[in-house]
């Protein structure tokens, strides 16, 4: 342990190590304090481990529809403890390789709770770290409503749901976000009788309106049950299962099931880090930070999860690298743009999406012109009998402005990057629509989506 740090991170998720590799790259002294496994939620609790669970379920869907392509499977089953098992091997690499990282970045991990004192000094067991900057990256946890507290494996957040090595027959996930409908999709595909229960008028709240029907229609069409519009009142736990009482336009209904998996949201881990005593101010459980990422202690700062951005593993990182590179004089100050952010849903079809759906540009009084393409007409998505989804452009109808990218289908969550890139370079319809794309890829359909919103549209 260095006498005095420059920079001590506390929490080893993709924010925290992220920003210590780069505080570390620019020579600060740099100390990350963790109190469970380094990669986080991200690595140990989220990203990792759900989209390993994920491809296994995709794997077993895809063979057992493989007939069209001239598969024949035969006697297909699954091992859902081996597949459990799998994805806590892909969490465990990622720990060892974010350890590794650390060392080869001559960072000290610090094992243990960190929390601030009276004095703005960052405490671990009765140990002051001496560090001139504190950068706090503790991240969420799990969000819960009343009478739905974890209680496996009848009731179940995705932190417990990761570690059940048993499937139910059937499930009410409460909650259709992205966390809700990625397990609805990994139940379903495995067989299992699936309601998802949404609050709001739409799985996937906020996302584009066409996007959003697509994904429910295609649901659906896979028995998955959808109750949106529809609110959670209260819980009965049965020898066999549990009844959920909903209420949709006032009449309340029960729903049955063996298990309910709870998806209602994350909550910024604020509750123990001293930041009262240490005059840290929060805002609706959000620390509240300036442009330099900066807390009311202006020696600590504070990112990912924690504070008012989008609860993405991506943004923590971005934070974390623009936070360390700020007080290093290497950028100006600035917070990200959330237009700019993509957004990912890993069922399938996938969903990705970045910038202003079509309602939102619209009521900002936007000269629209949205361009949209159908999977189906896609060499690529007919080749791999993957024609489920669009793709949509929302832009601009006089500079051709990328406002918005939004799409359901094969490899989504790939191709938005090509959206991201043109608007982050400040690209057009334009340049998009008279970029050559290889072919046959699905990555053409967003070419094909620019040359639909200006009206030179060739496939479609
Ligand atoms: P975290 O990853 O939460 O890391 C915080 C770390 O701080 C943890 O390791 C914790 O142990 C540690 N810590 C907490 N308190 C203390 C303390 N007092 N002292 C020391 N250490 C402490 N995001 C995506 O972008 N893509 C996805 O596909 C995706 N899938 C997800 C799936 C699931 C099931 C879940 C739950 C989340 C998913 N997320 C996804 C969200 C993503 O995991 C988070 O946005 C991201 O992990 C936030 O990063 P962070 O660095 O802010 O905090």
């Amino acid at each position: 342990m260095a006498d005095r740090y420059d920079l001590v991170v506390v929490g080893g998720g993709p924010g925290g190590y992220t920003a210590a590799i780069r505080a570390a790259q620019l020579g600060m002294q740099t100390a990350v304090v963790e109190r469970d496994r380094l990669g986080g939620v991200c690595g140990n609790w989220g990203c990792i481990p759900s989209k390993a669970i994920i491809r296994s379920a995709d794997v077993y869907d895809r063979a057992k529809r493989g007939e069209k392509l001239g598969i024949v499977a035969g006697s297909l089953s699954f091992d859902y403890a081996k597949i459990v098992a799998h994805s806590r091997g892909a969490a465990d690499r990622v720990a060892r390789g974010v350890k590794s990282l650390m060392k080869k970045n001559a960072i000290t991990v610090i094992a243990g709770e960190g929390r601030l004192n009276a004095r703005g000094q960052l405490v671990v067991g009765t140990d002051v770290v001496d560090a001139e900057r504190i950068l706090l990256a503790t991240g969420s946890g799990e969000r819960v409503l009343p009478g739905l507290e974890p209680a496996p494996p009848q009731v179940v957040t995705s932190r417990e749901l990761l570690e059940e090595t048993t499937l139910p027959g059937s499930v009410v996930i409460v909650g259709g976000g992205a966390i809700g409908v990625e397990f609805g999709y990994v139940f379903s595909s495995l067989g299992v009788k699936v309601t998802i229960v949404e609050l709001e008028a739409q799985l996937l709240p906020g996302t584009d309106e066409t996007i959003a029907k697509e994904l429910e229609r295609v649901f659906s069409r896979r028995g998955i049950e959808i109750r949106t519009k529809t609110g959670y009142r209260s819980i009965d736990k049965t020898s066999d299962g549990v009844v959920l009482h909903v209420e949709k336009d006032g009449q309340v209904e029960e729903i049955r099931a063996e298990r309910c998996v709870v998806a209602v949201g994350r909550r910024a881990r604020v509750e123990e880090l001293g930041l009262t005593g240490a005059g840290v101010s929060t805002e609706r459980g959000l620390i509240t930070i300036n442009d330099r990422f900066e807390t009311s202690v202006p020696h600590v700062l504070a990112i990912g999860d924690l504070v008012d951005s989008p609860q993405l593993a991506h943004v923590a990182a971005a934070e974390g690298i623009a936070a360390v590179e700020i007080v290093a004089g290497r950028r100006p100050p600035g917070r990200l743009d959330p237009l700019r952010i993509p957004g990912c849903v890993y069922c399938h079809p996938e969903v990705a999406t970045i910038g202003l759906s079509e309602a939102a540009a619209r009521e900002r009084g936007y000269d629209v012109k949205v361009g949209t393409f159908p999977y189906r007409a896609l060499g690529r998505a007919v080749a791999s009998d993957e024609m489920e989804g669009v793709v949509k452009l929302v832009t601009e109808a006089r500079y051709g402005e990328i406002l918005g990218c939004h799409v359901i289908g094969g490899s989504a969550t790939d191709i938005i990057a090509e959206a991201a890139m043109t608007m982050g370079l400040e690209g057009t319809v334009w340049d998009l629509g008279g970029t050559v794309h290889a072919h046959p890829t699905f990555a053409e359909g967003v070419m094909e989506a620019a040359l639909a919103a200006t009206g030179e549209g060739v496939n479609a």
